[in-house]
């Protein structure tokens, strides 16, 4: 599997706009997205969900983006790329003193910004690899395989993201709109089926020599992993 990025990047940014601009492009490129509007809703969001990588107004209502990155820097080493409306030398020296770890003028290109994303996750300390196991299901988040009675397969950057959704929960039911906001993260409507193309991916994927489901649908509500 080549170049495969579920980094989470928690947005904090009051302005809809920017925003849902960002949600949906980092979206797009593969991250997942946690978007807050305010800072106590922002550091609410990475004390339950770690992420790793804050992108993080300067001007917020309440709490403004200078002291919700000192409280984020008290807590974790997350990287912290700071967005501000104005190329002013004192935001990016306050900025930089709270623990921020890069800078970006608005108005940026949406490319310039995911060249400081992609920079500052290289720069952090990867993720330990480790291996969920479910019953005889195995998902190694290092090699983003996935391996079941003996026999690996590879697995595309959405389904990967899905079968680690169920073996992070295994035994509880995900609504479908849970699975919408973790794994693509915006709404494609409630025709979209989505959701049944990918689990019937996982199932031709994880059913090899008729081994019995595991992926079972809940009529009406979601899916579960569970043993039969
Ligand atoms: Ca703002």
């Amino acid at each position: 599997m080549e170049n495969v990025t579920t980094a989470r990047i928690l947005v904090i940014e009051d302005e809809d706009r920017i925003r849902q601009f960002l949600q949906r492009g980092l979206a797009y490129e593969g991250y997942r997205v946690d978007p807050a509007a305010d800072g106590r809703t922002g550091l609410d969001m990475a004390r339950d969900n770690p992420p790793d990588l804050v992108l993080l107004d300067i001007m917020l209502p309440g709490i403004d983006g200078f002291e919700v990155c000192r409280r984020l820097r008290a807590a974790s080493d997350v990287p912290i790329l700071m967005l501000t409306a104005k190329e002013s030398i004192e935001d990016r020296v306050t900025g930089l003193d709270a623990g921020a770890d890069d800078y970006l003028t608005k108005p940026f290109s949406f490319d310039e910004l995911l060249a400081r994303v992609r920079a500052l996750l290289r720069r952090a300390q990867p993720a330990k690899p480790q291996v969920y196991r479910f019953a005889d299901l195995e998902l190694d988040t290092g090699t983003r395989q996935g391996r079941r009675a003996g026999k690996t397969f590879d697995l595309t950057a959405k389904e990967y993201e899905l079968l680690e959704l169920f073996m992070r929960h295994p035994r509880q039911v995900l609504t479908r709109d849970v699975i919408f906001d973790r794994v693509w993260n915006y709404d494609f409507g409630g025709e979209s089926n989505i959701i049944e193309v990918y689990v019937r991916y996982l199932r031709q994927k994880t059913e090899h020599d008729d081994l019995p489901r595991l992926i079972h649908t809940v009529r009406g509500i979601g899916y579960v992993l569970r043993e039969e």
